[in-house]
């Protein structure tokens, strides 16, 4: 999603790599889950997150869509994001201790706060959201670290790939050829991405790349 902000009312300044040591160490978010609470439509997810989730195998997708999750048009493109529930606007996979009840499988989203992600040149870099975690003594911590993620190389490509996909589908939606095929458009690219379980034997970047060409096919017809 893209955001009319200002990086320097946001962020420290900085740019950082998977390299970089970065202050965004909260101890494992101990006795805190501010930002499993009240976030609105703002996590959203992507193809990976469907698949850990699905992975888990407690959840079927119907589950999924019915329970934890809601559609929300963002620039012109439907996607998934988390469900805030509740009295509390809680994400439903938090528990009453107020703990993550799918940590080894939460979505990118999760893994990243406090940091963002800034992208330029078909490629990103990550920025540290200075206003965002409650903890107010942050430790330093490699970024690779912290985000947490296996294979980060293939998944920062994956990263960089789904967000120029989604900004070319916009592209597509907004101008002619793609106009009025908005909603059949976005009811395929939910069907390929979304819907339709990716095979848990398999490599997920593999299956992603083959329906992102099947996705491409669907915005050049
Ligand atoms: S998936 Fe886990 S970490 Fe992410 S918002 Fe929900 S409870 Fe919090
Ligand atoms: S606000 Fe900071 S400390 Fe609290 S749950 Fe989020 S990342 Fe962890």
């Amino acid at each position: 999603m893209k955001r009319e902000v200002r990086m320097e009312d946001i962020s420290d300044g900085k740019l950082y790599g998977p390299e970089d040591m970065v202050r965004a160490g909260c101890g494992g978010c101990e006795g805190c889950s501010a930002c499993c609470r009240g976030m609105g439509s703002s996590v959203i997810l992507d193809p990976l997150d469907l698949y850990r989730l699905n992975s888990l195998g407690k959840v079927g997708m119907d589950e999924l869509f019915s329970r934890y999750l809601e559609l929300q048009v963002e620039d012109g493109v439907i996607l998934p994001h988390l469900k805030m529930g509740g009295e509390e606007e809680a994400c439903g996979f938090l528990d009453g201790n107020g703990r993550c009840l799918v940590h080894p499988f939460r979505p990118g989203l999760c893994r990243l706060f406090p940091l963002g992600r800034f992208y330029e040149n078909g490629s990103f870099r990550y920025f540290l959201q200075v206003n965002e975690c409650r903890k107010s003594s942050r430790s330093k911590v490699k970024v690779k670290r912290f985000i947490d993620t296996p294979e980060l190389e293939k998944n920062e490509k994956y990263i960089s790939d789904w967000h120029y996909f989604l900004l070319e589908v916009q592209e597509f939606i907004n101008s002619g050829a793609g106009n009025g095929k908005a909603k059949e458009i976005n009811v395929q690219l939910l069907k390929l991405f979304f819907l339709t379980p990716y095979g848990e034997d398999r490599d997920f970047y593999g299956q992603f790349y083959e329906r992102l060409s099947e996705g491409r096919r669907l915005i050049q017809e």
